[in-house]
C-alpha cells in the first residue's frame, strides 16, 4: 500500500543538530520505496541558495538524495524560511518543487497543500515583505552575492525578524478564517494542510455553500522528537518520530 506523508517546519540548523539526525533517521526508516513524502516548507531554518556548500546543507542534501534513490516521492514547498530553494536543489535531491499551492487526493479526498503563510493576511507587514522575498529581481539579485555576504546578511535579518516577532500581537500571525475559505474555495477542495503557524490542530470552517471543511496545521519539528502525518490511502493520521 502506497502511502503518503506530510511534514514541515523542522527549521534545521546546524545549532540544533538533533532535529536534523532525527530527519535523517526519519527518512531512512519510515517512508517506503514509492511512498510521497510531502515538505509543506520551512525544511530549513533560512535556506541562502542552492549553492550552499555548509555541513548543514550537505547532509540535507545527502539525506533527501538517499530517499529518493530507494524510490520515495519527494515534493517539496518552499516556506518563508527557504523562498530562495530552487531547481538546482530539488535536482540534487531528486525532488519535485511544488507551487505555492498544490491539490492532491488525500485519504481519499481532494485536498490544498500550503506553506500556511499566505493565509496569515491579517499581518499586513509580512505579507508585504513576503512580495519583496519572492520578487524574481530581488532573489537574483541576493543571490549572486557571495555565500560569506549572504550569510551575514540573513544573520542580520533573523536577528531582526525575531525582536519583530516578539512584539507582534499573537493573533496577527496567525491564519484569517475569511482567507482560509476564500483558498479553498478556489481551489474546489475540502481539505487543507498546512503548516507555518506552529499551532498544531485539526479545525473545521463552514463554506458559503453550508458544507464543512476540515484544516489540518501540521506541527514543528522538535530536538527529540516529531509528529509527522501519513495518509495510507483511507485515512489521515499521527504518527511520532522519536531520536533513534
Ligand atoms: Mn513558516
Amino acid at each position: 500500500m502506497t502511502k503518503q506523508w506530510f511534514i514541515s517546519d523542522l527549521h534545521l540548523a546546524i545549532e540544533r543538530p538533533h532535529t536534523l539526525t532525527l530527519f535523517e533517521h526519519f527518512l531512512s526508516e519510515f517512508p517506503d520505496p514509492g511512498d510521497r513524502l510531502f515538505i509543506l516548507g520551512d525544511l530549513f531554518d533560512v535556506w541562502i541558495g542552492d549553492d550552499d556548500d555548509a555541513e548543514l546543507a550537505k547532509r540535507v542534501r545527502t539525506a533527501l538524495r538517499a530517499a529518493s534513490d530507494r524510490g520515495v516521492n519527494l515534493f517539496i514547498q518552499r516556506g518563508n524560511r527557504d523562498p530562495v530553494m530552487g531547481r538546482r536543489l530539488m535536482r540534487e535531491c531528486g525532488a519535485k518543487l511544488l507551487g505555492d499551492c498544490f491539490v492532491t487526493a488525500v485519504a481519499g479526498q481532494q485536498t490544498l497543500l500550503m506553506h500556511g503563510d499566505l493565509l496569515c493576511t491579517d499581518d499586513v507587514e509580512y505579507q508585504k515583505a513576503r512580495r519583496r522575498f519572492r520578487n524574481p529581481f530581488f532573489q537574483w539579485f541576493m543571490l549572486r552575492k557571495p555565500l560569506q555576504e549572504r550569510r551575514r546578511i540573513v544573520a542580520g535579518y533573523r536577528r531582526r525578524s525575531r525582536e519583530v516577532t516578539a512584539l507582534k500581537p499573537a493573533d496577527i500571525m496567525d491564519v484569517n478564517a475569511d482567507t482560509i475559505v476564500r483558498y479553498l474555495d478556489k481551489y474546489r477542495v475540502k481539505q487543507l494542510i498546512h503548516g507555518h503557524t506552529h499551532r498544531p490542530a485539526r479545525h473545521e470552517h463552514r463554506l458559503p455553500d453550508g458544507t464543512v471543511a476540515t484544516r489540518l496545521v501540521l506541527p514543528e519539528w522538535h530536538e527529540a522528537h516529531a509528529t509527522v502525518w501519513m495518509d495510507d490511502g483511507k485515512t489521515l493520521a499521527p504518527l511520532r518520530v522519536d531520536a533513534a
